[in-house]
This record gives structure tokens, C-alpha cells and sequence, in this order.
């Protein structure tokens, strides 16, 4: 995520009364046989969360989704949104019920393995009861249909994620949370999965989301989208966005590169950086290693509670101000160096935000560093003379929840990183970056394996150094070469 301007990024917003606790209107149907203990097997209840110490309600426990499909039917006029939701997983534990986050909506109807199953509201949690107990280590596949009119999810720190209504149709986006709005979904990083999304919009509109662009089909004044995104996801790295766009389509490298600007924004800059999109993914493929997905694009939107970009998996979204002031390939420069950084190599715990936006942010500065309008030192030093002691004393690798996306996390951790380069010099630094992106491809990662990695490939004890950078509550000594 990069934010327009600092302080007013994430807008914090009236708490919203979500629907969608309490009982479904339709019948459920009786379970064909009460789960119950074989061979000695004891099946329990899935969690409710997935252990996440900032965000306990976050995901769930028990299994592990492989790939998610998603049909969405919506319409803009009437703001409703009707879909089926298959979810193909693995239990890893003997689970007599599961859950799913999902956020307002109504459930009309739960099968597992194809045999009807019970549901239940509790929240944001959908609580689904299988036939029959579902064994550890096996597959098991969940379709869900559901709708209703959705509603972004309010956070009482971090502002707002989630599915919002716009004038031409609708925006899906969000972090830390933001999936469970229009689908049910284990919502947390933790648990990537592939995704095919269908989105059936009124015929006319456009509707993107994350991947490959696999056609579209028109019925009855309809429009269907297809989109695959077949690399792990993260939850919150999924979007779609609905309205009218004006789309730029192309192939780069074998990957179909799409991308789309808001009809509200005459065409200029946004599109002009937009059009960039390759050059600055092919600068930081020289840095980081191969680009990790198959598709490549961006979506400018212009609504204006969308005050920030998110690196939405291999098509970032872009609030219309960043290109305000004419061309900005800073922000690109950000948004695509998570696809390397949180999305391709994925947080495990939100803690470890700044692995994403410290890396995400020294990337700005290798790509000013490479047009020659400032070196990544100076940068640097500008922040360690001029920050502010809120910085100093905000730990990034422990910001607290809080400040998941304070400046320490965002600054900091990109003073971190050029410690780390000013410490081991220049060819190891660089072979790091790289050994981070191939080991924990498509994966997920701590910032002690991030040390780890570093003292490794560089060969250099690195704790003190890191210590003081992603933990000291007091400016750590100017780096130098160890
Ligand atoms: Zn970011």
C-alpha cells in the first residue's frame, strides 16, 4: 500500500451497521448424518481465527484453501450482488464444522462434497457443519451461494476495506481486510490460494480483477469477465473493479499486460504512468529477480475515498491523486515491488508489515536511484537527520497494530534496508534481495527468516544491526560497513 499524502491515506469512517448477523431466512436442511467420531477420531470445531495476535479474528483454523472460485453477478443500480463461491481445501484437523469470514450478505445455501450442510451466522464468521466430519489431510470442496447489498468493513484504527458502491458501478479493495465483503473467504495471508473470478455486470461497464484476462461473454444485456490469477494470493491482495474504464491491453514478455483508467479522468497522466507499467516491472526483475506472475497492469480509480494504492495481486489499484501532479512512476515503482515483496513472498503474521512496505519503499528509491533524480544514500540520510522521535520510538518490526502502517513501518523500514545494503555492500545486498524473492516465492515468510537470509548470502553477523533498526525504541548509529 503507498499512501496519497501523508496522514490522510486511510479515512476513517463512521462505524457501519453491518447486516448479516442472525439466522438465514431459508430452511436448512438436516445434516444426512450427525458427525461423529471413527476409528478412534475425535472431529471438532474449526477456529474462529487464525492465530493472528493483531487481528485474533482474522481467518480461521482447521484447513487450508488450494483455490477459490468466485461467480458474482452485480448490478450499480440496485447495489446487489448475488454469487456462488466454491472453495476447494485441505482439513488439518479433524474439523466437525468450519468457518469462513464473510462480512454482511445473506447465505442461501451450503454443500460440502456436494451433500447439503448446515450454516450459521455468528458475525462476520459463517459457520458451516458438514454432513459428515471432515478428515485431516483430506480434500474437501464448500459452495457457498449467497448476496446481498455489500458493505465495506469498518476498522476502528485502520479506516475502511471492502466492497464500496461508486456513481458507475463498484471498487473491492482493502488492507488489511477486505475479500470477506463480497466473498466467503479464510481472510488472512496466512492461507493463499489460486482464484477464477466471474464477474456478470450490466452489459456496457467494465469489470477487472486480479490475473489473466481469460474472455468475456455477453447474455441478455449482461457481460460476463473472466479473470484467473493461478499463482497464490493472499486474500487481501484480491480486487475487482466495476464502472467505466477506458482499457489499455497488450502483451509483454508472453503475459498480457491490461490495464484501466477511470472514464472521470480525462486521458493523461494516469494513463501515461500506467503505460509504464513494463519498464518499471522489467527495472525491478534486474534488482529483484524474474517478475513472479503471469499478467501485468494497473486500475486508476477516482473516487474519493480511495486515498492510496494497493499492490492488488499483478494489477495494482491507484487512487486518481497520486497523477494529480502529472506523471508518477514512484508510486508504480512501490505498488509493483510488492508483487515481489508481499505478494509473491507473503507476510505470515501482520506484524511483519514492514517486510512488505520497507522493501516496497526502498524500492522508490532504487528506481529514483536508476533515473538519476536521487541516490537511495541520499534519501537515507534525509530521513535519519529529519525524522521525527514518534519514528524513532515506533519499532517497525513490533509497530503494535495500531500503527500497522505508520511512517516507522513505511520510513524506517526503508532505512532498515539500506542499512542492511550500506553494512554488506553493494554485490551481496543485491544477491540478498534476490535470494529473498527465489526462496520465498510464492510463499510466506518471517522477519527472522529475512535475517537469516541476509547473514547467509552475505556471510556477516547481522543481529546487532537489526536489532537496533526493526526493534530499538531510539535512532540506531549511522550504518556503516561491517
Ligand atoms: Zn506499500
Amino acid at each position: 500500500m503507498a499512501r496519497m499524502r501523508r496522514g490522510v491515506g486511510l479515512v476513517t469512517v463512521a462505524a457501519l451497521g453491518l447486516a448479516g448477523c442472525g439466522s438465514d431466512p431459508e430452511p436448512q436442511p438436516a445434516p444426512a448424518t450427525a458427525p461423529a467420531p471413527t476409528a478412534g477420531r475425535q472431529f471438532a470445531p474449526g477456529a474462529a481465527g487464525i492465530g493472528d495476535a493483531y487481528f485474533p479474528s482474522y481467518g480461521n483454523g482447521g484447513y487450508d484453501v488450494g483455490r477459490y472460485t468466485v461467480k458474482v453477478r452485480y448490478d450499480p443500480a440496485t447495489d446487489r450482488l448475488t454469487g456462488t463461491a466454491t472453495v476447494q481445501a485441505t482439513a488439518t484437523a479433524d474439523l466437525s464444522a468450519f468457518h469462513l469470514d464473510l462480512a454482511g450478505l445473506t447465505v442461501r445455501k451450503v454443500t460440502v462434497d456436494g451433500a447439503p450442510a448446515r450454516h450459521a451466522r455468528e458475525a462476520d464468521e459463517l459457520v458451516v457443519t458438514p454432513a459428515a466430519g471432515l478428515t485431516a489431510g483430506n480434500g474437501f470442496t464448500a459452495e457457498i451461494s449467497y448476496g446481498g447489498k455489500p458493505e465495506p468493513l469498518a476498522n476502528e484504527v485502520l479506516g475502511e476495506g471492502g466492497w464500496l458502491h461508486t456513481t458507475d458501478g463498484a471498487i473491492a479493495l482493502g488492507q488489511p481486510e477486505s475479500a470477506s465483503t463480497w466473498f466467503p473467504v479464510n481472510d488472512h495471508p496466512s492461507d493463499k490460494a489460486t482464484y477464477d473470478v466471474e464477474i456478470t455486470v450490466p452489459k456496457g461497464l467494465t469489470a477487472v480483477s486480479n490475473g489473466v484476462p481469460k474472455g468475456r461473454s455477453d447474455a441478455d444485456g449482461w457481460t460476463t469477465w473472466k479473470w484467473s490469477e493461478a499463482a497464490p494470493m493472499a486474500s487481501y491482495l484480491s480486487t475487482v473493479v466495476i464502472g467505466d474504464y477506458r482499457v489499455e491491453t497488450g502483451e509483454h514478455k508472453g503475459r498480457p499486460v491490461f490495464s484501466a483508467v477511470s472514464t472521470k479522468l480525462g486521458k493523461g497522466a494516469a494513463d501515461a504512468s500506467m503505460a509504464r507499467t513494463t519498464e518499471v516491472a522489467d527495472y525491478l526483475e534486474s534488482v529483484f529477480g524474474p517478475y513472479p506472475f503471469a499478467a501485468y497492469g494497473g486500475v486508476v480509480v477516482a473516487d474519493e475515498r480511495i486515498r492510496y494504492a494497493l499492490e492488488t495481486q499483478s494489477r495494482p489499484v491507484y487512487g486518481a491523486g497520486f497523477f494529480q501532479g502529472g506523471e508518477n512512476t514512484g508510486v508504480v515503482a512501490h505498488e509493483l515491488a510488492h508483487q515481489w515483496f508481499g505478494n509473491s513472498v507473503s507476510l505470515a503474521k501482520w506484524q511483519d508489515i514492514w517486510l512488505n512496505e520497507g522493501l516496497a519503499t526502498y524500492a522508490e528509491w532504487l528506481w529514483a536511484e536508476h533515473r538519476g533524480t536521487g541516490t537511495a544514500q541520499a534519501a537515507f540520510d534525509r530521513r535519519y537527520a529529519g525524522s521525527s522521535s514518534r519514528l524513532w520510538q515506533t519499532p517497525p518490526a513490533e509497530p503494535g497494530r495500531q500503527n500497522l502502517f505508520s511512517e516507522s513501518v513505511y520510513q524506517r523500514g526503508g532505512m532498515t534496508v539500506h542499512a542492511l545494503r550500506v553494512a554488506v555492500g553493494d554485490p551481496a545486498f543485491f544477491k540478498i534481495l534476490k535470494a529473498w524473492a527465489a526462496e520465498k516465492r510464492n510463499g510466506n515468510a518471517t522477519t527472522d527468516e529475512f535475517v537469516a537470509v541476509a547473514e547467509r548470502v552475505s556471510g556477516k553477523q547481522l543481529d546487532k544491526l537489526f536489532a537496533a533498526w526493526l526493534h530499538g525504541t531510539e535512532r540506531p548509529p549511522a550504518p556503516k560497513r561491517i
